[in-house]
């Protein structure tokens, strides 16, 4: 029996479990789903069902790895997509490592060029981010192996948690409509549910990525600048922080930032030295009278530029870092809450949005808690799966827990011994 063989016959029990249920979205008769089937390594799509329990034998008749269904609500949820008639979509965000520079990618991701003429010969690789196009040859088809670790999952917390103060303090949205989950692989998924964010366009959608991303934000009172400098002197700056939205969130990033900022720091993005000196000598008077006093005028060699520099440079930390196609994508598809990620075996979860830093995906996310296998690991690093600490591997037979096995293998690290 081959590994992946080995796998599909876990899925299978897995899902044929007769406690299995699946948790469903709101609406959900209205929803397309999709299937990537694990035998044929097909994509079946354009499903609807009347209940779980018809959505839950389908699965069970046909096992697929992944499972995915529509943010968007549809009035025929099969028909061919120009005829499904939209009815509206939740609003969703992506945060996933894929996408963001971790720490951590340069050491555990790796890719491979697969186009057969590329100019690298056996393909242009390298390591960390996958790039859109290979540097030598242009092609877009790779051979990408990649790992989710604790500073993974880390990375993708911190962004998610700037995301869900937004949505609450600044979007104003309740915590029962905002929904958290785990993706299933190394990033957080988060859908709003709400009546207003329903009907939104792709615009709109992309108005509130670019809030989200801190792009366009007037966040100087620029306007009022220009104003000033018709005069003759140059006015002092005009930007005042306050206790709302992006101001408050630079008002607070930029305390914080000035605060931990050594002379080093802030050579290293760009203050002339001048007004680092300045900000690091003077830092708690400079600290109340501009940031808590909104006073930022006449501080020796620290201008307007300097100010505006330290604050795109804040703003750049404060904004959440998401895949923005997921969200202005009113067709898009969205792993199923409850089913099995094709390329880790772990489940995508639902958790308060409370318990976000408590949440634990490498414990709450397991889904083969039961038996142990023998495998034939290639390679792994250290990991942490329920609790328990395995690796590194490199060549060498191992005895582990279902749930580690599976993951070694679907990641393509191990082959199954008997
Ligand atoms: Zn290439
Ligand atoms: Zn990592």
């Amino acid at each position: 029996m081959s590994s992946r063989d080995w796998v599909y016959e876990k899925f299978c029990s897995y899902y044929k479990n007769p406690r299995y249920k699946f948790p469903q979205p709101v609406q959900f008769s209205q929803r397309e789903y999709a299937f990537l089937l694990f035998k044929e390594r097909a994509m079946v799509r354009h499903k609807s069902f009347a209940t779980p329990t018809s959505l839950t034998a389908f699965v069970r008749e046909r096992i697929p790895s992944d499972v995915y269904h529509s943010c968007a609500y549809y009035e025929n949820p099969e028909a061919e997509m120009d005829k499904k008639g939209w009815s509206g979509a939740d609003l969703v965000f992506d945060i996933d490592a894929d996408h963001i520079p971790t720490s951590c990618n340069k050491i555990h991701d790796e890719w491979k060029c697969l186009n057969p003429e590329c100019r690298v010969s056996g393909g242009m690789n390298g390591k960390g981010i996958t790039p859109e196009e290979c540097p030598a040859c242009g092609g877009m088809k790779f051979d990408v192996k990649t790992w989710a670790c604790e500073q993974c999952i880390e990375t993708t917390r911190v962004e998610t948690r700037k995301l869900l103060d937004m949505l609450t303090n600044d979007f104003g949205f309740a915590e029962q409509e905002i929904h958290t989950f785990f993706s299933g692989h190394r990033g957080y998924h988060i859908h709003v549910e709400n009546e207003a964010v329903r009907s939104l366009d792709t615009m709109a959608r992309k108005e509130i990525v670019d809030y989200v991303s801190g792009i366009g934000i007037d966040m100087f009172d620029q306007k009022k600048r220009k104003s000033a400098n018709t005069r003759k002197k140059a006015s002092s700056p005009t930007f005042s922080l306050s206790d709302y939205g992006w101001k408050r969130r630079l008002k607070n990033g930029m305390y914080k930032f000035l605060t931990d900022a050594t002379r080093e720091d802030l050579l290293k993005i760009g203050i002339a030295k001048k007004g680092a000196n300045t900000l690091t000598k003077d830092k708690d008077s400079l600290l109340k009278r501009c940031i808590e006093e909104n006073r930022w005028g006449s501080v020796k060699g620290v201008g307007y530029e300097t100010w505006m520099h330290i604050a795109e440079h804040v703003k750049n930390l404060e904004a959440a870092q998401i895949d923005t196609v997921v969200t202005t994508d009113i067709h898009r598809l969205i792993r199923a809450n409850g089913t099995l990620h094709g390329k880790t075996g772990l489940l995508k979860v639902e958790f308060p949005v409370k318990e976000l830093d408590t949440f634990d995906p490498f414990v709450g996310a397991v889904a083969f808690k039961e038996g142990i296998a023998k495998v034939q690991v290639s390679e792994a690093p250290e990991f942490k799966l329920s609790g328990e600490t395995f690796g590194p591997f490199k060549n060498q037979a191992a005895e582990l827990p279902m749930g580690a096995a599976v993951l070694l293998i679907l990641k393509g690290r191990a082959e199954v011994l008997r």
